[in-house]
């Protein structure tokens, strides 16, 4: 090609290859740099690639690279990464690199901060306004502009009129640094009997630095998270970067103070709540290697790390680690990717593993530790199921009777009670009594969920919402409207109408005020500012309220009846970590689950404390199933605007299926979510045996299969979620 020197350039589109670029004269440009290149009319960022450069594109036709940044390069492990999500994913390459490139802003180099400060130069002439203004600044600090205008009450003309007249100098100062190196013998705890073998295990691990799955299965309150900053800590000796992965990290602020007790600053955070600028210098200070701990959410593994050597997956369990649009894929698996690519250690930590990683670990691909007792000797609480046949709730109420008397009992030891259901709002369904109308969304297959501090029925999967009508929209019927079954918010009522006296706290993801008034609750939670704790989910995970001595589960049976295999799994989850909020600081504590099906297999393990009964026969279901992780799975939602174009299209694909080999395809039939967003979907699923590449066989099938028409899409989900 006439020597003209070429490269290869993805960009973060849904394109799966780089395009070609001419290399400016003068440039030298290699594999990871950020650049900014001409496309169509406009300018676009993107990053040299390794793929070698298209040679058929004529070099009349190639234009030139615009820019290159001066930002630190994508090192090879990352590239790899995006290559391999891509491809394990079915997505365009280039959709994955749309990941990396987070924080586009961060590429502009950093400006240094403009400060004014005291010169000692009095001004020609003094008014009042410029009095405040020098008593203000008198203490010879640098100020920013606004900030000194503010303190001082006066405008920002009479701040820069003191700097024109060189009463006030301009300063210059480099900017704060994201975060502060930790320092990992800072405060090195002292373990107990069940922790020291594993703390001991967790620094021979990061010590070695080598690839290698350790599953941390340790009880609620076992203390996994102390054991586990071991690893962090010895990462950080050997200069390496370590990363933490939570699953709810915006609501875990207390987390941060933990590790800052421990390594004596807290860590750089990397989740949607971090405001704009701040994730800009903290995408630039990962990338430059000088931020060496970083605590996240899942898109944090996407974090350019030029020097990562560890990865800890908290909660590994934990269904928010799947992301479910776009690029669907598990953060826990690609963590352990990331770590094969990157040569280092991945840790995963539960005390209710996912049945993949418990298979994994006995089965010898992972390394298992247990933790089988609480730390310092605090006691788990004694489980209880009530059977609500027995025992039922008043008319027109939720609580059995039991779970009052163990209210009242905690009230009066002035200790705390949570309730936890996991529903959000008022009523899960409005009906007129004199018709029998149901509300229904008009775009999903859902009913409108009651909010009354709203005064709204509302969607919970399309935000659709409506004022609660007087009279029934079907009959017309004045005041025949009646709520059905309790949300978080009717068992509030409940709670006020018996327990006037008590401080009540409703915790929902719903809240208003969003997530600070959501972490300022869990603060008044931890502090002891409340008595009953009313809450959905999001009280299950990772806290520690150290007041708390009963637990009550609401509806124990909810998640046990939809017919996906894994709400066995899910709900065992869930009922043990929420469980596991009490007794945590010593004391006895107690959980009662009100349930209609004391014998399921599920209530019977959590209220007998026997887990691996549990585990055992779960497993078992799995295997003679051929499900993962016996088996591969993958799921291929078909959705269009009609119902009947969704389901033809699905059936066009379904018949181009080809018919030899060991993979077998599923359906179509509707999705677990039949209308969502006004769109009609159906599903395939392929199952497949372990070791078969699935995806090789989808990109061969769906690209043999007449391409959809008209407003017809299809979403590839490998390992989904429900099946
Ligand atoms: P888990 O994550 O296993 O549920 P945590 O790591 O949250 O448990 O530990 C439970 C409690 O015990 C926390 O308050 C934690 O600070 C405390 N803890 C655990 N290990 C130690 C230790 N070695 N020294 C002091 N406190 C500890
Ligand atoms: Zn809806």
């Amino acid at each position: 090609m006439d020597g003209v020197p070429t490269v290869s350039v993805l960009l973060p589109l849904a394109v799966d290859g780089p395009y070609t670029y001419r290399v400016p004269n003068g440039v030298t440009l290699s594999p990871g740099d950020i650049v900014r290149v001409p496309l169509g009319p406009r300018e676009i960022i993107g990053a040299v690639w390794d793929d070698v450069p298209d040679g058929s594109v004529g070099h009349n036709r190639l234009r030139p690279v615009a820019h290159r940044y001066d930002a630190p390069p994508l090192d090879p492990t990352i590239r790899k990464f995006v290559d391999w999500v891509a491809n394990y994913t079915l997505t365009p390459r280039g959709m994955v690199l749309r990941m990396v490139l987070r924080a586009p802003g961060a590429l502009e180099a950093e400006h240094d901060i403009e400060a004014v400060m005291l010169s000692g130069k009095p001004p020609e002439r003094m008014t009042d306004a410029r009095r405040r203004v020098l008593e203000q600044a008198g203490d010879g600090a640098p100020w920013s502009r606004a900030a000194l205008a503010a303190a001082a009450g006066v405008s920002p003309g009479v701040v820069s009129g003191l700097v024109e007249q060189g009463s006030l100098t301009l300063v210059h100062l480099p900017p704060t640094p994201v975060a502060l190196p930790p320092d990992p013998d800072h405060a090195p705890p002292r373990f107990d009997d069940g922790q020291s073998e594993a703390a001991a295990e967790m620094r021979r691990i990061a010590d070695a630095g080598l690839f290698g799955v350790t599953l941390i299965d340790g009880i609620t309150g076992s203390g996994k998270t102390e054991v586990y900053f071991e690893a962090v800590a010895e990462t950080l000796r050997r200069g390496r970067q370590a990363l933490i992965l939570l699953p709810e990290i915006a609501l875990t602020t207390d987390f941060l103070d933990r590790f800052a007790r421990r390594f004596g600053e807290r860590p750089a955070e990397w989740h949607s709540e971090v405001p704009p600028r701040q994730r800009e210098r903290t995408w630039r200070a990962v990338a430059a290697g000088t931020v060496k701990a970083v605590v996240g959410a899942r898109s944090a593994l996407f974090l350019p790390f030029p020097e990562l050597g560890l990865v800890i997956v908290d909660e590994e369990h934990d269904s928010a680690y799947k992301q479910e649009e776009g690029v669907t894929y598990n953060a826990r698996d690609m963590a352990v990717v990331r770590g094969h690519l990157g040569s280092f250690p991945v840790i995963l930590s539960s005390a209710t593993p996912s049945i993949e990683s418990r298979v994994n670990a006995d089965q010898g691909r992972y390394r298992r530790i247990e933790l089988t007792s609480r730390f310092a000797a605090a006691k788990l609480p004694e489980i209880r199921a009530v059977d609500m046949r027995v025992h039922p709730p008043e008319r027109g109420f939720f609580l059995s009777p039991v779970l009052v008397q163990a209210m009242e009992a905690t009230l009066a030891a002035k200790s705390q009670s949570l309730l936890f259901l996991n529903r959000r709002g008022y009523a899960p369904l409005t009906l007129c009594r004199h018709c029998g109308h149901r509300f229904q969304c008009p775009n999903c297959s859902s009913w409108l969920v009651e909010h009354r501090y709203r005064g709204q029925l509302v969607c919970h999967h399309c935000g659709h919402h409506e004022a609660r009508p007087e009279r029934c929209p079907a009959c017309g019927t004045e005041d025949s409207l009646v709520a059905c079954g309790p949300g978080v918010e009717r068992i509030a009522e409940e709670v006020a109408q018996r327990f006037p006296e008590a401080r009540c706290t409703v915790l929902s993801s719903d809240m208003l005020g969003g997530v600070p008034k959501m972490r300022a609750e869990l603060e008044t939670i931890r502090s002891g500012g409340t008595d009953i704790v009313i809450g959905t989910q999001l009280v299950a995970k990772g806290h520690n309220f150290p007041l708390l001595a009963l637990v009550g589960v609401v509806d124990a049976d909810l998640g046990l009846a939809q017919g996906d295999p894994r709400a066995a799994e899910r709900t065992f989850q869930l009922l043990a970590q929420v469980t596991g909020r009490a007794g945590r600081a010593g004391g006895d504590s107690q959980a009662l689950l009100q349930t209609y099906a004391p014998d399921h297999p599920v209530i019977a393990a959590i209220a007998s404390g026997d887990r691996e009964a549990f585990y055992a026969r779960e497993i078992e279901a799995r295997r003679t199933a051929g499900l993962p992780p016996f088996g591969r799975l993958a799921g291929i939602v078909i959705s269009a605007a009609e119902r009947a174009s969704a389901q033809a299209y699905a059936m066009v694909l379904r018949r181009a299926a080809p018919e030899e080999g060991p993979a077998m395809v599923l359906g179509p039939s509707e999705a677990p979510l039949a209308v969502l967003r006004g769109r009609h979907r159906f599903r395939l699923l392929v199952r497949a045996p372990r070791g078969f590449d699935l995806q090789d066989f989808l990109r061969s099938w769906l690209a043999a299969a007449p391409p959809p028409r008209g407003n017809v899409r299809v979403q590839v989900d490998i390992d989904p979620q429900s099946f």
